[in-house]
């Protein structure tokens, strides 16, 4: 059984109206619905490691209750559902109120001294669906699934996923936006985290300046989610800040070490908790390359690309601080934490990268060998999974042929020795000469370097193979990569085939290098 432990919805306003109509809702932190019933509920897959944190038993997810409950087809007793109000600036510009569109929360649950709250994506409208649907298709939620627990098993702070099901409603989608709409799968995923308060949450609240609802949401989120800061005063709110800034570079970074680029980071899709959020249009690095953005949607700007994407946290959270301001009436202190984020930033990337190096001593011309590698990389349309990986491989004193230890991660590569073969060798004569400064011997630096450079990522490709199958009615495949990607960072000799580069029909097919934002 799952103890309830309501809080949003009891201490934060709630909407007057009760009445499911889109609309613009002030004065409130969210508003009550109850999420719609589906044709015939299917569950496809869900996560014994979530059901664990959450006091659930495996005998709990055979009963009916369990698959309607995580289907919307029935409300726990004692609850009362909800869709959460913000806003949020898209692609740079503020959109106004945007709020759980087809997010429905379920409640929240204590366990092990610790908050979840529930929430199925997919449910049905809301007072926030605008013009949409407030449904999701099977597609997007794979990928959210799988993608979320996959993150969690890498070591990155995010939501996770409970539950995958189908509804059993046809939902119909313009996957291209070119006018070519069709039928798919409708499907619910119920995902976890201790809030999904975003900074749009915040951002709503001053853009309409009701400042006596901002400081109830700061005050509540300080008091659940950051206690160890106080009392609410203008000390605390500017520590709120700094914490909320450091846990967000933190996600960053390990966005980066892994090679995730989540597409969308939107404010409304930041969180308050550092944690990633909404798994849309995302993907995952293959050719090492600062420019790539999966999603179609930004390709003229690509705002949010790999490379910005550090960049882009800093300017989200400078929307947060401005948001947050009418608490706090100082600017100096204000001015003085942004300042100290960019150098922060500078740093955190610094070590980052050393860190999948195998650098951990201070050198100063480290700066430079890791830009030198990142020219290399980016001319030579590396794998970066593989790259890294390989690159432990590599030893202090051998001279042997560097270049055939990751040879395997170009994607051409007679072309590249051909073209850069003399840059690869000068960059891995200085990393050699710079390993030797290091007081790891060859064999603990791959396993240090194994620990942060992951064999398996949940490549595009891999995802759309998945959705493929499970389009077909085949969800063994989710299962298969969900299991491979418990262990991101093991050699499993089992599952070595996906420890590949993607293969050619992958690269420039729809789902596997260009998504959109429809999901
Ligand atoms: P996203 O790009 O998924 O972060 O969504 C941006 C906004 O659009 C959020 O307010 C979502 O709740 C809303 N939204 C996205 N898809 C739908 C949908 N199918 N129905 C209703 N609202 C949606
Ligand atoms: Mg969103």
């Amino acid at each position: 059984m799952l103890k309830i432990h309501d809080k949003f919805n009891k201490e934060l306003p709630a909407d007057s109206k009760t009445e499911n109509s889109r609309r613009q809702v002030t004065n409130a932190c969210f508003s009550f619905v109850t999420p719609k019933k589906t044709a015939k509920a299917r569950l496809i897959h869900y996560s014994p490691e979530m059901l664990g944190e959450l006091g659930l038993a495996e005998e709990d997810v055979k009963s009916n209750s369990f698959l309607n409950v995580f289907t919307g087809n029935e409300v726990l007793p004692n609850t009362k559902p909800y869709a959460m109000c913000y806003g949020g600036h898209q692609f740079g510009n503020w959109a106004g109120q945007l709020g759980d569109g087809r997010a429905i929360n379920l409640g929240e649950v204590k366990h092990n001294n610790t908050n979840w709250a529930l929430q199925l994506k997919g449910a049905g409208e809301t007072p926030y669906s605008r013009t949409a649907d407030g449904l999701a298709v099977l597609r997007s939620s794979i990928r959210e699934y799988l993608c979320s627990e996959a993150m969690y098993h890498l070591g990155v702070p995010t939501t996770r996923a409970l539950t995958l099901s189908l509804s059993g409603d046809r939902v119909l989608r313009d996957v291209m936006y070119d006018g070519n709409p069709d039928y798919e799968k409708g499907a619910i995923v119920c995902r976890v985290a201790p809030s999904f308060l975003r900074f749009g949450s915040y951002e709503i609240f001053a853009a309409r300046e009701d400042i006596e609802t901002l400081k109830t949401l700061v005050d509540y989120t300080i008091k659940h989610h950051y206690p160890y800061l106080g009392k609410p005063s203008k000390e605390t709110y500017i520590e709120f800040l700094k914490e909320v800034g450091r846990k967000n570079l933190d996600m960053v970074m390990h966005w980066q070490r892994v090679g995730f680029v989540h597409g969308v980071m939107n404010t409304d899709n930041m969180s308050i908790l550092g944690l990633t959020i909404d798994y849309g249009p995302y993907g995952w690095l293959e050719g090492y390359e600062h420019g790539w953005t999966p999603n179609i949607t930004d390709s003229a700007h690509k705002r949010y690309r790999y490379g910005t994407q550090p960049q882009i946290v800093l300017w989200n959270h400078f929307k947060l601080v401005n948001a947050l301001y009418p608490l706090i009436n100082d600017v100096a202190p204000l001015e003085h934490m942004l300042k100290a984020f960019q150098d922060e930033l500078g740093n955190a990337q610094l070590s980052m990268m050393k860190s999948k190096l195998g650098l951990f001593e201070v050198d100063e011309n480290d700066s430079q060998l890791v830009q030198e590698l990142e020219t290399v990389l980016q001319g030579s349309q590396t794998d970066m999974t593989l790259f890294f990986r390989n690159l432990a491989n590599l030893e202090k004193e051998g001279a042997v042929d560097h270049l055939s230890t990751i040879e395997e991660a170009f994607y051409n590569p007679n072309e590249i020795i051909d073209r850069l073969e003399e840059e690869w060798k000068n960059w891995f004569s200085k990393y050699q000469e710079r390993l030797k400064k290091e007081p790891l011997g060859d064999a603990e630096r791959k396993t240090a370097m194994n620990e942060i450079n992951p064999k398996y990522v949940l490549r595009n490709y891999m995802a759309q193979l998945a959705i493929d199958a499970a389009d077909r009615g085949d969800y063994e495949p989710i299962d298969e990569f969900y299991r491979l990607l418990k262990r991101p960072y093991d050699e499993q000799y089992e599952n070595e085939k996906w420890f590949a580069k993607r293969p050619d029909w992958a690269r420039d097919k729809v789902g596997c290098s260009m998504l959109s934002c429809s999901s």
